[in-house]
Order: C-alpha cells, then structure tokens, then sequence
C-alpha cells in the first residue's frame, strides 16, 4: 500500500498567474523514503504542503495514509495532520518558552494523549535522539542540531505514517546535517516513510531510496539513488 498517492494534481494560487504544479503524479510505498529536489520556485513546498494537508489541490486527487484529502474541512485537514503527518522545518518551528519536553509533549497532549502516556513517551523519544539530558532546557539553550532533533522527537510524537521534512539539514552545518542524516536514514531503516524537501544531495543518496526530480511544477524524471543501492 502507499502511504501517498497523487494523481493529476494541480495548484494555481491566482488565476491569471502560472500554476505551482501542473498534473503531478507521485506513488510513495508505506516504508519508502523519497526525496523531491528542484530549483528554488519550482513547487517542492507547495507539494509538501498538498500532501500535509496544509493547502489545497485546485485539481486532481490526493491521497495520504488512506485518507482522501479532497474535500476534506478545515477540521478534518487539522485531525487528519495530528493523526498521520509528523513534520520536521529547516529553521525547528520549536516554541521558545517551553522545555524540550514540552515541545515535544504538545502535539500529542493537544490529540489527546494523557500527560502521564506523553511523558513517558516523550522521555523515551528524547533519549532514543540522543538529547534526554536536554529535557528541561529551553531551545535557545541547545545548538542547531540539538533543536532539530527535539523537532523530529516532536514530529515522531503520534507514530505518524508519514514523515514530511522541508529542508531538515538547510540551517545546520554540514558535520550536524551528517548526523541529522544518520537519524533520519536510522528512521527509515525501522520502517519510517520519509519524504524530503531538500537541496542536500547528500541527504537525499543517504538517507532516501530514490529521488524525484521537479521544474517548473511539473516531475520531470526521478532515479534511484546510489546510497541505498550500495546498503542493499
Ligand atoms: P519551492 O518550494 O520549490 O521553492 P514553492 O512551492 O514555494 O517552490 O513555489 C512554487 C511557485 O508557487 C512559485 O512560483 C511561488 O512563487 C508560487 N507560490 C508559492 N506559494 C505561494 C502563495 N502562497 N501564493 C502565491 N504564489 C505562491
Ligand atoms: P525554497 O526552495 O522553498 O524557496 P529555500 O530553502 O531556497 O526555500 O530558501 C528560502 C529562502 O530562505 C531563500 O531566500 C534562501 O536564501 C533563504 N535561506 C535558505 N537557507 C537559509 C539559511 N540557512 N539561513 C538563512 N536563510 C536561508
């Protein structure tokens, strides 16, 4: 089964302007990890944010964890991302005058997990990333590639079906981007589907199977990265 599926996806944001993807077509496997690459402009955020369920397709169909998101209302789209998309930003999105912990306790709390389930599975997580000793720091007291793994033990919180990251590596140096690359490779391993914005080319060989390609909003090839073909 897929854990995404498009089909003759379109988004025009004006009428008059040019449309940001034009009859997109993606398949990504329940396991799979896949990146999508492109210039910048070329639609890469605008389909992240389709498949989040964060925007709206104008045309064609979107499909993601089973879940058929045309149509869908406003309160429908905000369960439906609680329950099956982590998501992890170039710059964390983490809040400032929370601990780690309860960063990372939020999004499950506000799905409805109990505080004692969340604590426990929050501790859990930020051990398992390597930053439990970070707990009860506040982020602006961690390093770059300390507050992205608190991003990604947040966005792990509700066992989503489907990791969504934009950029993960893009505001970290290139040894703490390896390491976020381990992390997110070490994910996939365990059965996690990943799909990745990025310009990293390292990211995308090492930590996906295959890489989409897009220009202009449309997918203009896609080929199997080397990096898992060495690990098979
Ligand atoms: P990328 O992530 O590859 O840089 P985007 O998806 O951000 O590309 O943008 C694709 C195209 O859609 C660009 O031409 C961009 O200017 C346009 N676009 C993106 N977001 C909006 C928006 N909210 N309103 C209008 N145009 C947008
Ligand atoms: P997109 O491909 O979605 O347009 P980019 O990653 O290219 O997004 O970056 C969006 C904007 O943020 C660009 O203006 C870019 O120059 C800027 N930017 C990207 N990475 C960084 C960074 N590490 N620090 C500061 N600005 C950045």
């Amino acid at each position: 089964t897929d854990v995404i599926r498009l089909e003759a996806v379109t988004k025009q944001y004006d009428e008059t302007g040019p449309a940001a993807l034009s009859g997109v077509g993606l398949a990504v496997g329940a396991h799979e990890a896949v990146a999508v690459m492109g210039p910048s402009g070329s639609g890469k955020s605008t389909l992240l944010n389709l498949i989040a369920g964060l925007d709206r397709a104008s045309s064609g169909d979107v499909t993601v964890a089973g879940v058929r998101l045309n149509g869908l209302s406003e309160t429908a789209l905000a369960r439906f991302r609680r329950q099956h998309i982590g998501m992890v930003f170039q710059f964390f999105n983490l809040l400032d005058d929370l601990t780690v912990l309860d960063n990372v306790l939020m999004p499950a709390r506000l799905g409805g997990m109990s505080l004692r389930t969340a604590r426990t599975r929050s501790a859990e997580l930020l051990d398992y990333l390597g930053i439990g000793r970070h707990a009860d720091a506040y982020p602006a007291r961690l390093s770059g590639g300390e507050r992205q793994r608190v991003a990604i033990a947040r966005a792990l919180m509700n066992r989503p079906p489907l990791l969504l990251a934009d950029e993960p590596t893009g505001a970290v140096d290139s040894a703490t981007g390896r390491h976020i690359t381990d992390l997110l490779a070490e994910l996939n391993r365990d059965g996690q589907a990943l799909l990745l914005v990025t310009h990293d080319e390292r990211l995308a060989q090492e930590c996906t199977g295959r890489i989409v390609r897009i220009v202009d909003g449309r997918i203009v090839g896609e080929e199997a990265t080397t990096g898992r073909a060495a690990a098979a």
